[in-house]
């Protein structure tokens, strides 16, 4: 087969790149190796999209289409040692995009992938499909190799894209994972899925802290509370072989109702998921013929819900830049092409950076311990909660960063890439 564009991967990266170079009039190939016929995929990833993922998603033209099926929320709210520390409520930022929704990640694919359906030009999708090699012609890569159920394929593009996740063979096999730098956090996460207690508000992020253990606990779309539990790095052989019971006691020190609700429907350890948590930073993103987006790029955190939402970013300025290339030469090693895959890691790099940053801070306020310290974090929290001014300072560039200020919002209507 051949193509303009060859996207390895259909998370929500490889997906939205598939709509919006279909859109902007480019053939597209993506190969996904999850079977469709085996379901939904991960019950755990990605539900929580922050307003900038909104925003994009609005201009990818399927943001009524989620809404519907979207959980909006309102506020977040942090706890340590039993008090409340913060409480953000997403309505007093003055922009356009202000609440983070949670969406179910197959909603978020199902309506990408429908959308890319009804665009004109062309986008064949082949799932289940597995890269297994890249195809090259002197330094430039022009396709891959994968395995399909039927046989092997062999897809030739101008460009391919490596949307293929945290453990990305792509960035391997393009030696783009040289140098890459692997940072693991002192910590993992558990995910698991609870009744939702019933005097909860059902529009807020929950931040429990508790010394140096802390949890997430987030609405989820399908009614259920999502709880993310830190434990120690590599530790969940050790609370595994304590039984549900240390489970259970780690949810009771951070918040007694998950806990309770934990003894009467938590039944198995395969009721949960765990994250191994780690940041990835690649150098350099492309090389000729090849490029990578998303968690391929840079592997974030979970903290504050980034990865769907730069993962969504990438695939927006990915797809301007290289159309355009491609539009003007159709060749894996065009001046025109490199240009533009070195200009989008400098666009996109910056707001990476800063989210990761943001990230590993307050990471690193989570593990606090010793008293003055923990003192500490929460006279920032408490600082943080009576300055709007600061509030916005810190977590504008994670959650607004293409924000449009609402009274400029009034005189622009934010244009749509499809
Ligand atoms: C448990 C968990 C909870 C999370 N919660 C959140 C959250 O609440 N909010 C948030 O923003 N982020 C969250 N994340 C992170 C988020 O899921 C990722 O950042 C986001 O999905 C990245 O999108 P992507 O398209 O780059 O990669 P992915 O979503 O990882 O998609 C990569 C795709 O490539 C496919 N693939 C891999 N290798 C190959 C191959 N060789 N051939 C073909 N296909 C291949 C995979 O099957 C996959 O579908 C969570 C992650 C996990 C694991």
């Amino acid at each position: 087969m051949s193509a303009d564009v060859c996207v390895v991967g259909g998370g929500p990266g490889g997906r939205a790149l598939a709509l919006a170079l279909t859109r902007l009039g480019c053939d597209v190939v993506l190969l996904e190796k999850r079977d469709p016929a085996r379901g939904a995929g991960p019950a755990f990833r990605g539900e929580s999209v922050s307003p900038d993922g909104v925003r994009l998603l609005d201009l990818l033209g399927v943001g009524e289409r989620v809404r519907q099926a979207a959980h909006r929320v309102d506020r977040l709210e942090i706890e340590d040692a039993g008090q409340r520390v913060l409480d953000v409520r997403f309505a007093d930022f003055p922009y356009r995009y202000r609440h983070p929704v949670e969406l179910a990640q197959h909603t978020l694919l199902t309506a990408l992938a429908e959308q890319t359906g009804r665009q004109p030009g062309g986008c064949t999708v082949l799932e289940p499909a597995t890269v297994t090699g890249l195809l090259v012609d002197g330094p430039a890569v022009t396709g891959v190799r994968a395995n399909t159920p039927t046989g092997p394929v062999r897809v030739t593009a101008a460009l391919t894209v490596g949307a293929d996740g945290r453990y990305s063979a792509v960035r391997r096999l393009s030696g783009l994972a040289e140098h890459a730098r692997h940072t693991p956090l002192q910590r993992d996460v558990v995910w698991l899925k609870l009744p939702f207690p019933a005097d909860w508000d059902r529009r807020a992020y929950r931040v429990r802290i508790a010394g140096d253990s802390h949890g997430l606990f987030l609405p989820s779309t399908d009614g259920t509370l999502r709880v993310g539990l830190n434990i120690p790095k590599g530790g969940l052989r050790t609370l595994r072989s304590g039984g549900l019971g240390g489970l259970h006691t780690r949810l009771d020190r951070l918040a007694p109702q998950a806990g309770a609700a934990a003894r009467t429907s938590l039944h198995s350890w395969s009721d949960t998921a765990l994250l191994d948590i780690f940041t990835a930073e690649v150098p350099r993103w492309s090389a000729p013929g090849v490029v990578l987006i998303g968690d391929a790029a840079h592997t974030l955190s979970p903290v504050l819900g980034q990865g769907v939402n730069h993962a969504l970013a990438d695939a927006v300025e990915l797809a301007t830049l290289a159309a355009e290339a491609l539009g003007r030469d159709r060749r894996a090693h065009s001046r025109a092409l490199l240009a533009a895959l070195q200009l989008f890691q400098r666009r996109r790099e910056p707001h990476v950076r800063r989210s990761r940053a943001l990230q590993l801070r307050q990471e690193r306020m989570f593990t606090l311990t010793a008293p003055a310290a923990t003192a500490l974090r929460r006279t920032v929290y408490r600082a943080l909660d009576a300055s709007p001014a600061l509030r916005r300072r810190v977590l504008a560039p994670a959650y607004f960063p293409g924000h449009t200020p609402l009274r400029q919002a009034a005189r622009t209507p934010e244009v749509r890439l499809v």
